[in-house]
């Protein structure tokens, strides 16, 4: 059996979010260029990922506070708002 994996480790390796312009600007202009998916859906009709005016990626994705892991065994991964709050 393998030891399942903790969400923790995951945000190690792993993050959703868009990295800090202030931290690292090259990174967030990578990530801002090419890891973005959307617009789509009601913004988009015409983006290829929408079916029946819904994407079927599943974007626009919900926050979450913390990364948890599925039962399917895909994680959720952390999606903090950028809003303060
Ligand atoms: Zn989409």
């Amino acid at each position: 059996m393998m030891e399942k994996i903790t969400p923790n480790r995951i945000d190690e390796i792993i993050s959703a979010e868009i990295p800090d312009i202030e931290i690292d600007k090259d990174l967030h202009d990578i990530v801002s260029k090419s890891m973005i998916h959307g617009p789509c859906g009601s913004l988009n009709n015409n983006s290829l990922c929408v079916s029946d005016g819904k994407c079927t990626k599943r974007y626009p994705r919900d926050l979450l506070a913390e990364t948890i892991t599925g039962n399917d065994g895909y994680p959720l991964y952390r999606r903090r708002s950028t809003e303060v709050g």
